[in-house]
């Protein structure tokens, strides 16, 4: 089955009972057994709630995994996989990454004994050189935050299994619409469901799909032991908000195209992050490994107070955090989402202070981009004057 009718009826014909065609929220913290030493299959919400499981099932089979699961939220998700790892293990992940793994894996998991480094991973080499005999996981996001780097999913894979190590990929940016990255061997895959899967800006959650069964076993005893589970009314609202995904993306895709062309064209531009430009450094590896290139870019201004003036003056772009839902936000990586990472390897990993990243949404191209036009216009003029 293609992967837009998957996501339309996630979550369709669960509830044989009644024939309820959208899975009913069992707003129900515990069941009641038959008899002593059965169930229905559903005991205690945290351990499993139909509704939730509806959502895991729609996710595992859009992923092509074997099992998924449902978090509070996308660094619930990322918290629960860490517990997969010991004091002594060493973890690579990307070096251009969500600010929040980045102080989960400094705050947090550094104390108990598990050690990151942070890697080009767009380079294989890099990765084959930061190889140690203690390196139990590959972590990637791709394409990355903010930056848009592309990692090569399969070499990445070939390059783990060749050691045992763990592959773990981010795939919140792209979506199973747009990129699977257990078809290419990946033995995890983490969402934020807050962003393009939820999709409206008003659900917090996480998902987890694991690729084999043991490996399932894990999750799910972590899932239950950690606790951080997904409630039946996000579920629900997540499970709404899949069935418009491939919708809402291609429409995002194509106006994100629209506005970073548009960028790469106006003066006041220093440069453009979007794997969908031709000039893009990994365009062929995106054009190969995935269904299409995301509504995510970043762009850098020439000039410092044209970045805060944007901020400032944009009208119908909202200036704030997340993304991936309708509406179009535009953010500042160096004081939001990326506040965490110290300045200096901040700069030196190229997050300068003119940088200026864009969830671009399902309004009209030109009014968009005549929104950025006009805040764009006020700074230019306020800088000439
Ligand atoms: C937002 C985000 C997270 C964290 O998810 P929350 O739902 O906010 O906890 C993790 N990874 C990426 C790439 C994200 O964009």
């Amino acid at each position: 089955m293609k992967t837009e009718t998957k996501l339309v009826q996630a979550g369709v014909k669960k509830d044989a009972a009644t024939g309820a065609l959208s899975t009913p929220i069992y707003q129900c913290a515990t069941f009641e057994h038959p008899e002593l030493g059965k169930s229905t299959g559903f005991d205690y919400s945290r351990t499993a709630n139909p509704t939730r499981q509806a959502l895991e099932e729609a996710i595992a089979a859009l992923e092509e995994g074997d099992r998924g699961f449902a978090f509070s939220s996308g660094m619930a998700a990322i918290t629960a996989i860490m517990f997969l790892f010991k004091p002594g293990d060493h973890i690579i992940i990307s070096d251009d990454l969500y600010g929040g793994t980045y102080r989960l894996l400094e705050e947090t998991f550094r104390i108990y004994g598990i050690h990151a480094s942070y890697v080009d991973t767009t380079s294989i080499e890099k990765i084959k050189q930061s190889i140690t005999d203690r390196t139990a996981a590959i972590f990637i996001e791709t394409p990355s935050n903010p930056l848009m780097k592309v990692t090569d999913l399969e070499a990445v894979c070939s390059l783990a299994k060749g050691h045992s190590i763990l592959t773990i990929c981010d795939n919140t940016f792209l979506t199973p619409y747009l990129q699977k990255p257990i078809t290419f061997g990946f033995d995890l895959v983490v969402h934020s469901a807050s962003k393009y899967l939820g999709g409206h800006n008003d659900i917090i959650g996480g998902l987890v799909v694991a690729a084999h069964p043991e490996l399932s076993e894990k999750i799910a005893k972590l899932q239950n032991g950690t606790g951080g589970i997904l409630g039946p009314q996000d579920s629900w609202l997540c499970l709404r908000g899949l069935k418009t995904l491939a919708v809402r993306m291609d429409k995002q895709q194509q106006n994100a195209a629209a506005i970073a062309k548009w960028l790469e064209n106006h003066d006041a531009v220093e440069s453009v992050y979007y794997p969908g430009s031709s000039t893009h450094p990994q365009y062929e590896l995106s054009v190969r490994q995935s269904k299409g290139f995301g509504a995510m870019l970043s762009f850098e201004l020439k000039d410092e107070a044209a970045a805060a003036g944007i901020l400032k003056h944009v009208k119908l772009i909202s200036f704030a955090e997340s993304l991936g839902g309708v509406e179009s936000l535009i953010t500042y990586p160096a004081t939001q989402t990326h506040a965490d990472i110290p300045a200096a390897i901040r700069e030196e990993k190229g997050i300068s202070s003119r940088l200026l990243r864009m969830s671009v949404g399902i309004e009209h191209a030109d009014d968009l981009i005549k929104d950025l036009e006009q805040a764009l216009s006020l700074v230019t003029q306020a800088v000439l004057s």
